[in-house]
């Protein structure tokens, strides 16, 4: 399979917006692939599933689960059987606007990836360093920590890293292609050691573009992107995804 292009609409869009960018993506030979992924909003999930994408290749990702595994009275949760009953394919998981804006942790975070990988959902797991540990110095140390809880999780078997700095999700600035490069590697050397039977994917996320998309994607051990901002243009999402 070719690198993956993953969309991330965090709380954007509204049904004029689903029903005519889907539509296009639908019918676009650069988006309508298997490894273009939209992470929409959970409440467009069933429309765009079994109207707008209906028999096209563009799988679906949701932008979060429930760390409450079973159903019960956990007002306003969702949980991974449902997404998977909504037709979906992947889920985000420790999104630094989550871990910063919600406090979510690392126990929530292990809940929230046991709960993907028994309903057959994969997790994509966001892991990145700040501005300080980035000038600190420690980054590799901060994303080592922040990979740990995956070894309370014996079910793990496929599974994608997305490495997003939080300083360069939204503010145009990214690293420089070594700098991923050596990230990306990093968390595949540490994956492959302590899960060899695993299927693995990199990505990069933060301030992915139409113009800086081709030489990320062109990092051999960068499986992929995960696009924020620009994906909520359809004109750069497409040129991102005539990459792979
Ligand atoms: C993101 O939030 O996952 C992201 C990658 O955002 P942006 O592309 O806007 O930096």
């Amino acid at each position: 399979m070719g690198k993956l292009v993953i969309a991330n609409w965090k709380m954007n869009g509204d049904l004029n917006k689903v029903n005519s960018d889907l539509s296009y993506y639908a019918n676009h030979p650069a988006t309508n692939k298997s490894n273009v992924v939209l992470a929409l909003p959970y409440l467009y999930i069933v429309w765009a599933k079994h109207i707008l994408l209906n028999n096209s290749l563009i799988r679906i990702a949701a932008q979060d689960l429930s760390h409450y595994r079973d159903c019960g009275a956990y007002t306003g949760k969702i949980n991974g059987s449902m997404l998977k009953d909504a037709g979906v394919n992947y889920v985000l998981v420790g999104h630094s606007e989550r871990r910063s804006l919600l406090g979510e942790n690392g126990q929530i975070l292990v809940d929230k990836l046991i709960n993907a990988f028994d309903n057959k959902l994969v997790p994509i797991l966001c892991v990145g360093e700040s501005i300080f540990n980035r000038e600190a110095g420690d980054y590799l140390e901060f994303i080592e920590e922040q990979l740990s809880g995956l070894m309370q999780i014996p079910q793990l078997k496929e599974m994608i890293i997305a490495y997003e700095p939080c300083w360069a999700i939204g503010t145009g600035k990214i690293p420089t292609l070594l700098e991923i490069q050596e990230v990306a590697d990093f968390i595949h050397s540490y994956m492959q050691k302590n899960f060899p039977y695993a299927k693995i994917a990199v990505l990069y996320g933060g301030s992915v573009t139409s113009q800086n998309a081709h030489e990320i994607l062109a990092i051999a051990n960068v499986n992929g992107v995960l696009v924020g901002g620009a994906s909520l243009k359809t004109a750069d999402f497409t040129a991102i995804c005539e990459n792979v």
